[in-house]
């Protein structure tokens, strides 16, 4: 016998979760064993495809083998089997990514939080451990395809486990569970039944490419046995070679034959979400290009999906047969949060990844998936408000990322995906509800931008284009006034900022009168433009603002709030807004200033200077010296 391994740490804390799991739906461990068994044929037969090997695909089989007197359930694959070191480095550390990323991925999510079995089991597909759920030991005899010798792994749970030699006579893997005894609310025995197991391969591995077969036994009643024969001779049995599983991928068959819960099991396997998908797309192309495809929306964006790491892509499959997992080039950034797969019969097995990049067919669908994807979220937007408004808040920053980094390139395809809050109500509207809304005269989609609701409902000039009457959007992510801005208008309708100094929202005496005021207060404003040096682009009196004493506008295309999100990025280029100080001329502090300004130029340059800060402040930026700041305001105070 050989000496007994320890599992890694990381190894060890997964399986004791499994064998102590509660998790509901144990029997998932036959799926994530036969994906396994699958998976390794599809090695297996690739290397024949590349090293001329001559292995027909159709020799490749799994068979599932339950033994009621043992306890024990055997399934076997002839694919490409594992060495004794692979058999070390695949059973004994578990994957890596996996374990590491779940810890982070937990963190903060309550329900995960609370249900490590769940999240664990669905996030990371386990896979193999997974055994540990339903048996108390298991044994992996496995030979390499092209090796001589086979080996046996044998664990019985967290102990650990041993590697020795053993027979096999043909190459793959031959994995053997022995039944968890059972309990009041466990029943393994259960799955030793040909019934209960050709159930389960039904329902999450009817679209395996290889027969998954089973011996099963038939009982028919002989019609003429005696009435007071023993009850086994009543019976004619004959047992048979059932293939389990239909073999056809779900994305072939029709939709009228699948149910939503068909999808999203398949959605769960094959992409590790333990959250079912917020929708599914499934559509089927005849014509330029010819293609099945089935895509999702995931509910909830994954941990790294705001992030470098995140990779976008489709599964790739050539008439069945996967060809590439990750097709970044059949997804557009603004919809890489879709996950799924396209089958055509219009590429070539052999394709290179670097000719697929050139490929007219593939260019040719992933416009038309692009168009599908987008119709399909329109279509959730029109019927499935609420579903839609969870999508938004999952994916909507990718969108209004779309629009901004494609110069506006994907304006018409992505505008009528947005949503932003509305002052109105303090709901979500589209831009065309928005439009629909716009009072008579009215010619400007007006926003507002800021860190919170709260804090842009806060601000000076936002009260008065409330008061009167306008429907104010709040931009609120980063990048929103960035993505409104290379829209510059809906469908005629420009953006206004009312931040922005020009905003033009006066009767023609109001304006008289604010321009007479600042002809006759010019050297006034002057002076505090000179005690504020480049800190502003220009100083005025405004009649907008009722309370407050003064606000910062901006004049030119980048705003106060865009000034701060690119100067948070990393770059040595500072960006600089042309910012205006409004001063209230119906405050008292206007007065004082004007009494400064006759008779004390210096306290003028510092009442400047806390005025601009105080603007600042309020507009949710940050002041430059917050020393100097205190340090003014202590002098003012002890005046
Ligand atoms: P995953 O399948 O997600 O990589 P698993 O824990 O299920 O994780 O399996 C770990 C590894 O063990 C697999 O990646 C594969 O290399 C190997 N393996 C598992 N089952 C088999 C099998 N039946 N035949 C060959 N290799 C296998």
């Amino acid at each position: 016998m050989s000496r007994k391994k320890a599992f890694k740490a990381e190894s060890k804390r997964l399986l004791e979760m499994m064998i102590n799991s509660i998790y509901t739906h144990k029997e998932i461990f036959i799926r994530e064993l036969i994906s396994n068994a699958s998976d390794a044929m599809d090695k297996l037969y690739f290397k024949s495809l590349n090293e001329n090997l001559g292995l027909d695909r159709g020799d490749f089989q799994i068979r599932l083998t339950p033994d009621k007197d043992a306890r024990t359930l055997t399934i076997t694959d002839n694919g490409i089997g594992m060495t004794a070191e692979e058999l070390e480095n695949n059973l004994g550390v578990i994957a890596q990514s996996g374990s590491l990323k779940f810890k982070e991925e937990v963190k903060g999510d309550e329900k995960a939080e609370n249900n490590d079995d769940i999240s664990v089991i669905g996030q990371f597909g386990v896979g193999f451990y997974s055994a540990f759920m339903v048996a108390s030991k298991v044994t992996v005899r496995s030979k390499a395809y092209g090796a001589d010798t086979a080996y046996l792994w044998t664990s019985e749970g967290v102990d650990g486990y041993t590697i020795e030699e053993c027979e096999k006579d043909s190459h793959g893997t031959e994995i053997t569970l022995y039944m968890k005894e059972n309990t009041d609310d466990e029943d393994y025995d259960e799955f030793l039944t040909d019934y209960k197991l050709r159930n389960l391969v039904k329902k999450y591995s009817d679209y395996i490419r290889y027969p998954i077969k089973m011996e099963v036994t038939h009982r028919h009643p002989k019609e003429d046995a005696p009435e007071d024969a023993p009850e086994e001779e009543k019976y004619e049995v004959h047992t048979e070679d059932e293939t389990l599983n239909s073999m056809i991928p779900l994305w072939k068959k029709n939709k009228s034959e699948l149910k939503d819960e068909d999808y999203n099991n398949f959605y769960q396997e094959k992409f590790y979400d333990y959250t079912e998908p917020l929708a599914h797309i499934h559509s089927k192309t005849e014509g330029t290009a010819t293609y099945s495809a089935l895509m999702f929306i995931p509910k909830k964006a994954p941990y790294d999906y705001y992030s470098k790491e995140y990779e976008k892509g489709l599964q790739l499959y050539s008439n069945g047969v996967l060809i590439m997992d990750k097709c970044s080039d059949l997804l557009p950034d603004h919809f890489s949060f879709v996950k799924g797969l396209v089958d055509s019969e219009d590429l070539s097995l052999n394709i290179s990844r670097e000719m697929l990049q050139h490929d007219r067919q593939l260019k040719i669908i992933a416009r038309s998936l692009e168009r599908t994807i987008k119709n399909e979220l329109k279509k959730m937007l029109t019927n499935e408000r609420e579903k839609y408004e969870e999508f938004w808040k999952a994916f909507g920053l990718q969108i209004k990322f779309g629009i901004y980094n494609g110069y506006g390139m994907n304006k018409e395809l992505l505008q009528d995906l947005l949503l932003f809050t509305s002052s109105k109500d303090k709901k979500q509207v589209t831009l065309e509800e928005y439009v629909a809304g716009m009072k008579e005269g009215q010619d400007c989609i007006y926003y507002a931008s800021g860190d919170s609701i709260e804090r842009i409902d806060a601000l000076p000039v936002v009260e008065s284009v409330k008061d009167k009457g306008y429907e104010i959007l709040y931009l609120t992510d980063n990048v929103d006034e960035f993505c409104v801005q290379m829209m510059t208008d809906y469908n005629e309708k420009k953006f206004k900022s009312v931040q922005a100094g020009d905003l033009d929202l006066q009767t023609e005496e109001e304006k008289k009168e604010i321009k007479e005021k600042n002809e006759d207060s010019k050297e006034l404003c002057d002076a505090i433009k000179e005690a504020l040096g480049d800190k502003v682009a220009a100083v005025r009196l405004t009649n907008t603002l009722k309370t407050h004493p003064v606000c910062i506008t901006s004049d030119g295309a980048l705003s106060a709030q865009m000034e701060k999100v690119l100067n948070s990025m990393p770059t040595d280029h500072k960006a600089k807004a042309d910012k205006a100080l409004e001063i209230n001329p119906n405050h008292p502090i206007f007065d004082k200033l004007q009494y400064l300004f006759d008779n004390d130029k210096e306290m003028l340059a510092t009442y400047a200077d806390l005025l601009f800060t105080q603007a600042m402040l309020i507009e949710g930026m940050a002041i430059d010296d917050p020393v100097k700041f205190s340090e003014e305001l202590s002098k003012v105070m002890a005046k």
